[in-house]
């Protein structure tokens, strides 16, 4: 029976010779129509053992591309085809009579489509603020004007307009980041990642960094402390345990062959309970008695002290600088809400030798990043401006009301055909910062809850994907939650429209 069934599929070469499927390699390359047959072909074939519905393909097909980048987004872990119920072999079969390529031409022409899409816009209802798989941070108005006035023509990149003379790429940047932060030189890389194996490069190639056990993190994505060590040649010197270290610790590992003290937040985890960390202050004056540098990966890099808007302790900028750490490192696309970089800040006796490295030449950023986190950090020299125009802040601060009334809109703009369809009410729940800053504090938000007996949850997350703009949404227990902190007030109504559109078809 299943040979049989599986005989009925067309060849990829039927099909290319097809009138249908032959107008689409007059339009595109033909090597990437011959991909979204092979494609679409295998996901029938796979459907079939599976005994699963082959109308659902080209919808199956572009969540599996969206879910897996970040894994499990909507939290279901599940990815790849929907899964309703089994078919029988008799349904399979009636399902597959007609694989004609007029029936098959706008399940190709779709996946093609996806092949063609490159990023786009996308609403953010995870209630996760920093989502690496939603780009980060979102940039403030200011910082998308400048890039587009960047953008358009030329622009004074690297050239003093007063003497006309030739100037330094980061010359605004380091003034802004010194002044908020009172750090005496600064400069900015591709990212976070990049700055710390800049420092790591310049100031211990072949000498000994001194770390705590605890601070021996993984960031995600390939970010892992003790591989960066090793790329960067430096060698390792692991201290203190898991839970505890002491000063004393960091004073018996030194020799004369140590290059730097390497101290590194815990970002996106948190250890409670019997534990002892040295405070920087502390490792600052071992580092100044014995002239070794500190250096310390502060990954978030908050430049306004949360916890005054009642938000839980994260370091800052700041409070580093003032406690003499001679260079720190920071994200600029994580709580500082700015475009995708790293920033080194610190002592200028260190920082100039970061500088002058070769590698700062190749982890170099555009001017499209340095226009937009110059009008990102503009906002900073005016606490109240940072907080009211950078979404980032925007949205850690948003007031329950606000997300309350955004939930109401949402749910009273779904017209009443639609509602009979499902279940639509508001919920209480938590957002979460993500991108490894405050880890395990979660914020009190209230959801969209949707909760239909007409398609199950992950299908619902599904079409809500591919919804355009794509939709992200969160499962839980079989219903589909839309936290409404990370939604902007002009997608409310988008997101009714996408509701409608789902039902309605
Ligand atoms: C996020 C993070 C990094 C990596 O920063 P990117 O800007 O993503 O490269 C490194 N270290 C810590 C502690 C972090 O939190």
């Amino acid at each position: 029976m299943r040979q049989n069934i599986l005989r009925t599929i067309p060849s990829v070469n039927e099909l290319l010779e097809s009138p249908e499927i032959s107008k689409l390699t007059d339009l595109y390359p033909r090597q990437l129509v011959v991909e979204a047959v092979r494609e679409v072909l295998e996901e029938i074939r796979q459907s079939m053992t599976n005994k699963t519905n082959i109308n659902e393909i080209a919808m199956s097909k572009t969540g599996t591309k969206r879910a897996d980048s970040p894994p499990s987004l909507d939290g279901s872990g599940q990815v790849g085809m929907v899964k309703d119920r089994e078919f029988s072999d008799e349904e399979v079969m009636s399902q597959t009579r007609d694989l004609s390529p007029q029936k098959l031409y706008p399940i190709i022409q779709q996946v093609l489509q996806q092949k063609l899409c490159g990023i786009e816009h996308a609403i953010n209802a995870t209630g996760i603020i920093l989502h690496t798989g939603l780009g980060r941070a979102p940039l403030a108005e200011e910082a998308a004007k400048q890039i587009q006035n960047v953008l358009h023509s030329f622009c004074t990149l690297e050239i003093e307009k007063y003497s006309g003379k030739r100037g330094f790429r980061y010359h605004n940047i380091e003034q802004l980041i010194c002044m908020i932060t009172g750090a005496e030189s600064a400069f900015v890389v591709n990212n976070n990642a990049a700055a710390v194996l800049l420092a790591l490069d310049t100031l211990a190639r072949g000498k000994e960094v001194v770390i705590s056990r605890s601070h021996l993190v993984e960031i995600g994505g390939e970010f892992r402390m003790p591989d960066v060590m090793t790329k960067s040649g430096a060698l390792l010197v692991e201290v203190g345990t898991t839970n505890k270290t002491y000063l004393k610790d960091y004073e018996n590992a030194i020799t004369e062959n140590t290059g730097l003290i390497l101290k590194v937040h815990q970002s996106n985890f948190k250890i409670v309970g019997f534990t002892e960390a040295v405070d920087l202050k502390d490792l600052v004056s071992l580092g100044q008695a014995r002239n070794i540098p500190v250096v310390y990966d502060l990954g978030s890099g908050a430049l306004i002290e949360l916890q005054k808007y009642g938000l839980p302790y994260e370091p800052t900028v700041q409070e580093s600088i003032k406690a003499g750490v001679d260079v720190v490192t920071f994200s600029t696309d994580k709580l500082l809400g700015g475009p995708q970089g790293g920033i080194i800040a610190g002592k200028k006796k260190w920082v100039d030798l970061l500088k002058k490295n070769p590698l700062t030449r190749v982890l170099r950023v555009g001017k499209l990043t340095i226009a937009a986190l110059e009008a990102t950090l503009r906002l900073y020299l005016e606490e109240g401006l940072a907080l009211k125009n950078i979404p980032v802040l925007k949205m850690i601060l948003t007031p329950l009301e606000t997300i309350e009334d955004r939930c109401k809109k949402v749910i009273h703009k779904v017209g009443s055909e639609t509602r009979v369809c499902m279940n639509l009410s508001m919920v209480d729940g938590f957002s979460e910062m993500g991108g490894g800053a405050l880890p395990g504090e979660n914020i009190p938000t209230k959801l969209v809850c949707i909760h239909s007996d007409k398609i199950n949850a992950i299908e619902l997350a599904n079409k809500l994907r591919n919804s355009t703009p794509p939709i992200f949404a969160r499962i839980e227990q079989d219903r589909v939650l839309l936290d409404m902190r990370t939604v902007y007030d002009e997608e409310v109504d988008v997101i009714s429209r996408a509701l409608e559109n789902i039902f309605s078809s």
